[in-house]
């Protein structure tokens, strides 16, 4: 049966292919994001392969932007079923230079150096906003439609950093540790209701957030990027592609029973020790 699904950061590289998927499988696809070209950039692509799609700007930290993105899809589409919370991101402000604290770093008066003790608390504010909050507030909005009806469910986007933290990334790691146990949380509190709450737990794509983490200029990986290689019993990153069997799983009616799980997509990563 075609459901009405919104994707939150379907603009963005997982999530559009994401929201690609959900159009493949006749649904009915409001495509939100911040950058309104590139939520209608993908809106249109859905269209053209013969899908139903909408581009809606949403900005998912500003309760009257999600209710006007809310008006535009229940007007176009009626109300919602399935919501995809998947903005999220990391930021700068959040990330420390060195994975570990060396006592000459706190000497290093290189402009942009971050130690832990260098860490600017608007960028930790920034990357909490933007993954719990950015979180939580589309859920107030769009989960009201889910209410008293069947087959409704909301899949959140957590992440590797949610199990054991990464160095460098304090913020995003803790950030998405709530987005796990907001998920349960929620799973919980609406299990009465009949809304499933689930989450994916990515492990490592390439994309514009990690890119310049990973990634030389020239393509090849840095030393972050390679040691995630080692970690990675399938030796390689992930393909978007590789999120949309278990999305679709989590997200199907089938799956009646199914709430509050988190599911690692990571080849292997967070199953190996390194030993
Ligand atoms: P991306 O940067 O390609 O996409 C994120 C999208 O969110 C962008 O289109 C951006 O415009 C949009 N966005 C940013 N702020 C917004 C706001 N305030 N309101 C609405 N939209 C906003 O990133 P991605 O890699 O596709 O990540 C998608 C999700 O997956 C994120 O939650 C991310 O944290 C998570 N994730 C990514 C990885 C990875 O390896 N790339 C791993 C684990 C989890």
């Amino acid at each position: 049966m075609s459901k009405v699904v919104v994707v939150t950061g379907a603009g963005g590289v997982l999530c559009s292919t994401i929201a690609m998927a959900f159009a493949e499988e006749g649904h009915k696809v409001a495509v939100l994001d911040l950058k309104l070209d590139a939520a209608e950039e993908v809106a249109n692509m859905i269209k053209s392969k013969g899908g139903d799609a909408i581009g809606v700007m949403a900005d998912v930290l500003n309760e009257e932007s999600l209710k006007k993105a809310k008006e535009e899809v229940n007007k176009t589409f009626g109300s919602c079923d399935i919501l995809v919370n998947g903005a999220g991101g990391n930021h700068p402000l959040g990330t420390t230079s060195n994975p570990y604290l060396n006592i000459e770093d706190l000497e290093n008066t290189t402009e942009g150096f971050k130690t832990f003790f260098d860490l600017d608390p608007e960028g930790i504010k920034f990357v909490f906003n933007l993954n719990f909050i950015g979180t939580l507030l589309p859920t107030q909005i769009f989960a009201k439609d889910m209410i008293g009806k069947k087959g409704c469910s909301i899949l959140n986007i957590s992440s590797m950093n949610a199990f054991t933290p990464l160095t460098k990334i304090p913020a995003y790691s803790g950030a998405k540790a709530a987005v796990s146990n907001f998920t349960q949380w929620l799973a919980v509190h609406l299990a009465k209701v009949g809304v499933r709450v689930n989450a994916l737990a990515p492990g490592f794509f390439l994309t514009d957030q990690n890119r310049t983490l990973l990634t030389n200029e020239d393509g090849s990986l840095t030393q972050r990027g390679q040691q995630i290689i080692n970690q990675t019993p399938m030796e390689r990153y992930g393909e978007p592609e590789d999120l949309i069997s278990t999305t679709m799983y989590l997200c199907d009616e089938k799956s009646s029973f199914v709430t509050g799980v988190v599911i690692p997509i990571d080849g292997g990563f967070s199953a190996y020790s390194g030993v």
